[in-house]
This record gives structure tokens, C-alpha cells and sequence, in this order.
């Protein structure tokens, strides 16, 4: 058997630096994705090509840790044996559309299309939350990137016209409708071409406050922080900023939802802005460049507008009338051509879906 799988990248619509904190995250595929077509070799011989690098790798043996591209790959075989599940050779061409290392996911894709590819071709029977668990495995011990779920979540489940409402401490998943389309509206990524270098550093600091609150707190995460007024009360200035992030984006998740269910665009864009708000005053983890994407947007109209991701720059979802594209896109492009920065680039998002078969 021959065949082709497809897995898209994602962007979460609203809910940062929750996944860590035991909250809720929510989000949904992009049109872009990465596609891998396979059959099975005997034995343990597995070739690897990336089309878009013009590179094949062979391989013979699964080693943790390989540096390379490949990995993404290999981990996966690596992880469904890991799993208990009977995989042999292969063959595996990969070809995607996923901008790397935007913030947007590439490595998931990947991930999830050599797992739907590998299954189908082994006649694994794996449920899906479950895929993505093993893919979630992959890129954690076999890349080495200690990521969490969210990413091989979305890129595995996701359906079209929705988002994936995720909690991240019972891993409890809701289909939400997400139909801007017919509601004449584009999610408009802005990808601002901008990523700071510490942001390593960065986001361990973020993690570190985090915990030192629960400490203070006596709680097991700040998902349990019930009275914010009071946490406020009883932790030093910094760490109350980080909490009161927390503890309101969890709140604009559960309320995005609920928006959504009822139809509410207007509400769900004033929820992205006061999420943006929240990370830029608060958690302090946006940057010049992605603060003024997100105003630029909001003053050429947008319903509503945030950055996306870990942060200190990265992409920007912009929630907009359709008509609107150009106007956004163009006034965006031209602040920042007037600031003297590179160029952003930006999509139309229509929520896409997860891993499957496409030929
Ligand atoms: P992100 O997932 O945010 O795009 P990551 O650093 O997690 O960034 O994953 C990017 C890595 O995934 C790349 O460095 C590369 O190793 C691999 N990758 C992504 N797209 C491709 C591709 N088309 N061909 C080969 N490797 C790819
Ligand atoms: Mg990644």
C-alpha cells in the first residue's frame, strides 16, 4: 500500500501559558500542512526525504536524542513502539506548508502525519487524544523538546469550522464552532517575522513565578486559585501580575466559548484584546513588534486582535470582516515598514482539520 497523509500546524485562539498552569488552551488547525506519503519497507530500514529540504536520511536503528530534522520523524516510529505498537521499515517522503519555526506548529505536523501514515500502514488501531499522546512522547524524548500537549492535540483532532477547547489538567477536549466564514469574518494571522533570543529564558522565568506562587499560595496549580482578590492579597507585585494573567485567561477561555456557542463575535474579539492586554501588562511576554500589529489591527477595524503563542513576537491573530483583509494586512505592513522592520507576512486562517488521509 501506498498512500498520503496530511497533518495541519495550528494557532491557539486565546488561552497562553495556561497548558502549565493545569488551565485551558484552545486551538484550532490552520489550511497550511504537512503531507506524507509512505509504504512500508521490510525490516527495520526506514528512508526519510524531506522535499522541501532535498534531503533523505536512512536509517537502521532508532536512537533518542539524533540531532535533525529526521527525528520528528524517527521519534514517531521510536514512540508507537514505545507504546506497544507493531511498526516496521518505511518509506517517507514529506512535503509541507507549515512556516517553521513561526510559532505555528511545524513540528506537530509533521509528527501527526507520519503517525496517521504509520498506522494506517500497520493497521494500528490508536484513539485519537491517544495519538496525540505519542506523538506528544516523540517530540519529547526522541527530539528532546520538552513541549506540551496542545501542539500534537490540535494537530490530531481538530475538526473543521471549530476550535479545540482543551483542559489541560483532565485532557477533557470540546468541538467549539468556530464559523467565521459564514459569519463573514477571516481569523487573519499576521506572522511579524520577529522572535526575540531569550526567549528561552524567558518563558522558564514565567514558569519559575508561576510555581513560587502556588508555593505561597498552598496550592497544586493556579488553576485552584478560586479567590484572585485574595492571591492578590498574599503575593509579592510580580508574581501577582503572572497570577492575575493566569487566573483572568483561564476566565476569557471559558467565556470564548461560551461566546462562540452563542455566536458572539463581537464579544470573543473584545476577549482576544483583553487577553493581548493581559500579556502585555501583566505577564509581560509580548514585544514592539507584535503590540503594534495588534493596535494597528484594532485601529483599521479588527473585532478584536492578540498575539499567539509563547511570545516576545512571533504571530498575531487579528479577528476581521473579510472585507477588511487588505486594509488590515496593508496598514499592518505599513507601520512596520515606517519603523524600519522586516516585513510581515500574514494568511487568511479558516479553522482546517486535524491528521488523515488525503490520497
Ligand atoms: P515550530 O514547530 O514552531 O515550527 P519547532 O522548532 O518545534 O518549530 O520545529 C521546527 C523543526 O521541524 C525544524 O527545525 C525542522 O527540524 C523540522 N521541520 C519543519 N518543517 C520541515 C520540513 N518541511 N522538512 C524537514 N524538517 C522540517
Ligand atoms: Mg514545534
Amino acid at each position: 500500500m501506498i498512500g498520503t497523509w496530511a497533518a495541519p500546524g495550528r494557532v491557539n485562539l486565546i488561552g497562553e501559558h495556561t497548558d502549565y498552569n493545569g488551565g485551558f488552551v484552545f486551538p484550532f488547525a490552520i489550511p497550511q500542512s504537512a503531507k506524507i506519503t509512505a509504504r512500508t519497507l521490510p525490516g527495520d530500514h526506514w528512508k526519510v526525504t524531506s522535499v522541501d529540504l532535498g534531503e533523505t536520511v536512512e536509517a537502521t536503528r532508532l536512537e533518542p536524542l539524533t540531532p535533525g530534522w529526521a527525528s520528528y520523524v524517527l521519534g514517531i516510529v521510536w514512540a508507537l513502539r514505545e507504546a506497544g505498537h507493531s511498526v516496521g521499515g518505511a518509506e517517507l517522503t514529506l512535503q509541507s506548508d507549515v512556516p517553521v519555526g513561526a510559532g505555528l506548529s511545524s513540528s506537530a505536523a509533521i509528527e501527526c502525519a507520519t503517525e496517521a501514515a504509520l498506522a494506517d500502514l500497520y493497521g494500528l488501531e490508536i484513539a485519537p487524544l491517544e495519538r496525540a499522546k505519542i506523538a506528544q512522547r516523540a517530540e519529547n524524548a526522541y527530539v528532546g523538546a520538552p513541549t506540551g500537549l496542545l501542539d500534537q492535540a490540535a494537530a490530531t483532532l481538530c475538526v473543521p469550522d471549530h476550535a479545540l477547547f482543551m483542559d489541560c489538567r483532565s485532557l477533557e477536549t470540546q468541538q467549539v464552532p468556530l464559523a467565521v466564514d459564514q459569519a463573514g469574518l477571516e481569523i487573519l494571522v499576521i506572522d511579524t517575522q520577529s522572535k526575540h533570543s531569550h526567549v528561552d529564558g524567558e518563558y522558564a522565568a514565567r514558569r519559575h513565578s508561576c510555581e513560587e506562587a502556588c508555593r505561597i499560595l498552598g496550592v497544586e496549580s493556579l488553576r485552584d486559585v478560586a479567590d484572585l482578590d485574595d492571591a492578590l492579597g498574599r503575593l509579592p507585585e510580580l508574581e501577582g501580575r503572572r497570577v492575575r494573567h493566569i487566573v483572568t485567561e483561564n476566565q476569557r477561555v471559558l467565556d470564548s466559548v461560551a461566546a462562540l456557542h452563542a455566536g458572539n463575535f463581537t464579544k470573543l474579539g473584545q476577549l482576544m484584546t483583553a487577553s493581548h492586554i493581559s500579556m502585555r501588562n501583566d505577564y509581560e511576554i509580548t514585544a514592539p513588534t507584535v503590540d503594534l500589529a495588534v493596535a494597528t489591527a484594532l485601529g483599521a477595524g479588527a473585532l478584536g486582535a492578540r498575539m499567539t503563542g509563547g511570545g516576545f513576537g512571533g504571530c498575531v491573530l487579528a479577528l476581521i470582516d473579510k472585507g477588511l483583509h487588505d486594509v488590515v494586512s496593508g496598514q499592518v505592513a505599513a507601520a512596520f515598514a515606517t519603523q524600519g522592520w522586516a516585513p510581515p507576512t500574514w494568511f487568511a486562517a479558516r479553522p482546517g482539520p486535524g491528521a488523515r488521509r488525503i490520497a
